[in-house]
């Protein structure tokens, strides 16, 4: 479903990560796990097109998509820091990618309400981002991603801001959603134990490499080298 080929770059002289390969599956819930620095959010950006690789091609459902504009890709991503419109009312900034596509207002409305009741904020459509808890604003960040109707779903570090008690119900209430949507989801994290509970398969990264892809139980149990053992050896 999802394909990327040998991915490469770099910003100048520094190598963020190369020889990256893999596929995933229609509706598999994916973790990028490893350790800060190691490329997560630049890979992200390149699948999502807010930056270009150097080097490998990106395919979704066969197409080559690799040169194409971000709004033309059909992913949706949602960042550590909210990245709202501040001006805008839950409900514009929903609609917001619609009425870029061209929707009309009444379409707009319609499907960014059903967004704003999935992600259970229901009622406060007409709040402006500073009158919500930040659980709050990542579930408007969430639904604005899902409003498209995107082929594959981004989220890079969507819970780090949050206190732990509200992670935990957000990260359950993701999950849900992507069950339910049967939305192929590349998660970023360097939680080990968030990536244990959520991911049908996790790719460990490490210096700009995966260095091993695998289900969660695999890869706690069978780690590929001494640096996934570590890394996964601890919950913490
Ligand atoms: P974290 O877990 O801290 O978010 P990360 O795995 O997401 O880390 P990236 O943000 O992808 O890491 O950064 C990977 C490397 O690329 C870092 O060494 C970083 O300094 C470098 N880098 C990222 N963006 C740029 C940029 N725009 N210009 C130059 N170097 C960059
Ligand atoms: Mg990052």
């Amino acid at each position: 479903y999802v394909k990327v080929n040998q991915f490469a770059k770099s910003f100048g002289d520094v190598d963020v990560f190369k020889d990256i390969d893999f596929s995933i599956e229609k509706g598999e819930f994916i973790t990028l796990l490893g350790p800060s620095g190691c490329g997560k959010s630049t890979l992200l950006r390149c699948i999502a097109g807010l930056d270009n690789v150097d080097l490998g091609t990106l395919l979704v459902e066969g197409e080559n998509i690799t040169d194409l504009a971000p709004q033309q890709r059909e992913i949706g991503m949602v960042f550590q820091s909210y990245a709202l419109f501040p001006n805008m009312t839950v409900e514009d900034n929903v609609a917001f990618g619609l009425k870029m596509n061209g929707f009309s207002k009444s379409k707009s409305r319609l499907e960014a309400k059903k967004m704003i009741d999935l992600v259970e904020l229901a009622g406060k459509e007409k709040f402006y981002p500073r009158e919500l808890s930040g659980g709050q604003r990542q579930r408007v960040a969430l639904a604005r991603a899902l409003v498209v109707r995107p082929r594959i779903l981004l989220l890079d570090e969507p819970l780090s801001a949050l206190d732990a008690k509200i992670r935990k119900s957000l990260r359950q209430q993701i999950l849900n959603i992507q069950k339910e949507l049967n939305l192929t989801t590349i998660f970023v994290t360097h939680d080990q134990e968030e990536a244990m509970l959520l991911s049908d398969r996790i790719f460990l990264m490490s210096k700009g490499s995966i260095v091993q892809q695998g289900k969660p139980e695999d890869i706690y149990t069978k780690p590929a080298n001494e640096f996934v053992a570590s890394f996964m050896g601890h919950y913490n």
